[in-house]
């Protein structure tokens, strides 16, 4: 429908590929693509009125120029230019292309922010221009140099200058943007046109014309978003090809083997889980709850009603080591309920898994616990009555719908959980098209983690600490932000291992086990061993005959040890917040008091300024608790496409809207959503003009994956 952008003078080969970087194939992506911020250059102030920090415009006269060459590529040139306040220092370095530009008693305009150089405020490598005169051309081009610059996000190799270049054609062949949004909405939210929106937010006149238009874009792509999920969510609430599952004694009998009772809130998901597998409308709902809220159990009852009524079901974990543990703690209690259990994972020998694979097309094994493998093709269910998905963070939105795809017969219930608990905004967008419980508070008993932040000062008495928690018989985690002993790194993240300060798994082991931890059992844990080796240390460590474990992420999730109670994370500036929280949640799942000490290089302010993002992470995670608190802040140190890590996470790409700051907004566009749905039903459709249409041009834009 829309152009391609290399229709565009200049957009070529390696230039159209940067642009696909940034998600743009056409020239509408391209106009669509909102800038992060804006560079007020409009803001002239007198050359003796800087103050440090703040981006400014000054109007001056060239007194003196300097240059000097350094070496071939450093270069420094100096000039000194003044204006009726005073005077001002202006550097520019290795700008060798600058040095005649700029002749003594010329005029110029600069652009930049003042920093504290040698000799007091300065510009330090400002935009400029030389101001040739009253012709019109030249007033012009001042008056330009003097607006309001949009700041794109870029991909290497693309630059400001040339993304605005792109922009600005692009907006010269635009045809007039039709307006899809039903006018009584537009106008109810005191929203511009669309047309309008897209021209003003690269080419504002103002700020607040800026800001205007950004919200008009941004409110397209979450009301967009909202109603998508929303016409999903109602589709499957139409439908009855799932299974009405009967009351069975299996649950029940689970609980009477329980050494614990379940929390008032455990039963209260129960109750909602129940409910949703009692009726022929697929369960598809999300069960969130802080790490060590205890949701594995919640899985373990919805499995047991499934197998009640001769059901399979398909338990799916992210990590082998998760799938593993999962294993071991379910397979033996549902043995003595009757009930087969069977693990399916990539580490599966080729017999085995046939084995296996034999067994669930037969329906001889009813609860199949494993990884991504259950996913995969060949995999043949007699029977499948509910899937479960554990830590959905990990996997994104799409896999969700996967097992719906090979089920062979009704559709089975799905459950997914997450430790995750995303503000209520986001979740809105993220599960929009699921129902949601949560699970609100963590067993009793437990008491809270007290977490220690340290530059590395007392490494040595923390150790020693640690080794006299295991001779007591307590255990240890040591996580480390890379493997080591190679060149790899665990995560394509800290790629960046040129680093010599990173203290890797491997190198930390083979220091600490013979020094700190002589005569303690301690063992090294990370992705690159092989799978066997990983499981049996695994087990080892959670039947307690290791005492200290050297890992990597591998641990990050799911992992239940409720004896271990000292997690120590090296170089803890490499790990996100969201992540560090649930590495953390490893420990304080037992009865015993927990600790948990980021160790760091980087220095800590206590009050950090804005960018200094890694003290602002760690003190966040130092000063809480809460997994809702704390989701909340990495979200809004990150933003939302970052916040879940990969680009997997299935969000639909956010240009405008920004799920942190435009909660009114996500509010507006949910209101709006359901309007707009309710017309759909029951209603007459043209008491508003433009629902109808506009539910349909939505629906066209509904991924095919998505809608299942
Ligand atoms: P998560 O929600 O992080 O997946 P788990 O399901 O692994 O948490 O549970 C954490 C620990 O709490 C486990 O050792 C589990 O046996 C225990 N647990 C679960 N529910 C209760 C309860 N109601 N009372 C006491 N302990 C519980
Ligand atoms: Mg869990």
């Amino acid at each position: 429908m829309s152009v391609a952008v290399t229709f565009l003078k200049g957009v070529k080969g390696a230039r159209a590929r940067q642009l696909r970087e940034l998600g743009v194939e056409t020239v509408d992506d391209l106009v669509r693509l909102a800038p992060r911020y804006y560079e007020d250059r409009t803001r002239v102030v007198g050359a003796s009125e800087l103050t440090e920090g703040a981006a400014v415009t000054l109007i001056v006269r060239i007194m003196r120029v300097n240059f000097r060459q350094i070496d071939r590529k450093r270069s420094v040139l100096g000039i000194i230019a003044e204006d009726d306040t005073g005077r001002v220092n202006i550097t520019f370095f290795n700008q060798r292309y600058n040095r005649d530009k700029f002749e003594k008693g010329a005029s110029a305009m600069f652009f930049g922010r003042a920093s504290r150089g040698y000799r007091g405020l300065e510009l330090i490598n400002p935009e400029y221009i030389i101001l040739t005169g009253d012709r019109p051309a030249a007033k012009d081009a001042a008056e330009e140099f003097r607006g309001i610059y949009p700041v794109y996000p870029l991909t290497a190799g693309l630059s400001q200058k040339l993304l605005r270049k792109f922009i600005r054609e692009a907006l010269e062949v635009l045809p007039p943007v039709r307006d899809t949004l039903p006018a009584d909405i537009a106008a109810g939210l005191g929203l511009m046109s669309a047309d309008r929106a897209i021209r003003a937010v690269h080419r504002p006149a103002t700020l607040e014309e800026a800001e205007a238009a950004r919200r008009r874009l941004a409110f397209d792509e979450l009301l967009e978003t909202r109603l998508m999920l929303l016409m999903m969510k109602q589709s499957y609430s139409g439908a009855d090809d799932g299974i009405a599952f009967r009351d069975t004694e299996l649950t029940r009998e689970l609980t009477a083997l329980l050494p614990f009772e379940l929390t008032d809130s455990q039963e209260a998901v129960w109750r909602e889980i129940q409910a949703d597998m009692a009726v022929k409308r697929p369960m598809n709902r999300l069960v969130m709850g802080d790490v060590g809220s205890g949701k594995t159990i919640l899985a373990m009852l919805a499995m047991l009603k499934a197998a009640g009524n001769g059901c399979q079901t398909a338990y799916m974990a992210p990590t082998e080591v998760l799938a593993e543990q999962h294993y071991a703690n379910i397979a033996p209690l549902f043995g003595r309920l009757g009930v087969s259990c069977a693990l399916l994972t990539g580490a599966a020998t080729p017999k085995n898994r046939a084995e296996i694979l034999t067994r669930i097309a037969d329906g001889t094994v009813l609860c199949v616990i494993g990884t991504h493998a259950l996913i995969q093709s060949g995999v043949n269910w007699h029977r499948l009555g509910l899937a479960v998905t554990d830590e959905q963070h990990r996997f994104g939105v799409r896999q969700r719908g996967t097992f719906l795809e090979q089920h062979g017969g009704k559709t089975p219930d799905v459950m997914v959980m997450t430790a995750t608990p995303i503000p209520r905004t986001l979740g809105m967008i993220l599960y929009g098209d699921m129902d949601i419980s949560r699970v609100e508070t963590l067993p009793t008993g437990r008491l809270p983690i007290i977490t220690y932040l340290d530059d590395g000062k007392r490494r040595e008495r923390i150790y020693t600490w640690a080794a006299k928690l295991a001779r007591e018989g307590q255990q240890v985690y040591i996580v480390h932000a890379a493997i080591g002993g190679s060149d790899e790194t665990e995560d394509d993240e800290d790629a960046d291992n040129a680093d010599t300060d990173l203290r890797t798994a491997t190198d930390n082991f083979a220091e600490c086990s013979a020094t700190y931890f002589a005569g303690i059992s301690a063992a090294l844990l990370h992705g690159r061993m092989p799978d066997k080796e990983k499981n049996d240390i695994m087990r080892r460590f959670a039947a307690g005959e290791i005492s200290v474990l050297f890992s990597t992420t591998v641990i990050e999730v799911g992992v239940d040890v409720p004896n271990a109670t000292l997690m120590i994370v090296e170089n803890s500036e490499r790990f996100g917040l969201s992540q560090l929280h649930q590495l953390r949640g490893r420990v304080g799942r037992g009865k015993q008091q927990s600790y948990c000490v980021l160790l760091t290089d980087h220095h800590i302010n206590p009050n950090p300024p804005e960018d200094d993002l890694i003290s602002r992470r760690l003190l966040t995670l130092r000063d809480c608790l809460s997994g809702e608190k704390i989701a909340e802040e990495d979200l809004k140190l990150r933003g939302p496409g970052d916040f879940f890590g990969e680009s997997q996470h299935g969000l639909p790409a956010f240009h405008a809207a920004n799920l942190y700051s435009d909660k009114d907004l996500l509010a507006a566009a949910d209101n709006a959503a359901r309007q707009i749905l309710v017309e759909q039903g029951d209603r007459p459709a043209n008491q508003h003009p433009g629902y109808r249409e506009y539910a349909e041009y939505v629906r066209k834009k509904m991924p095919g994956a998505a809608i299942l």
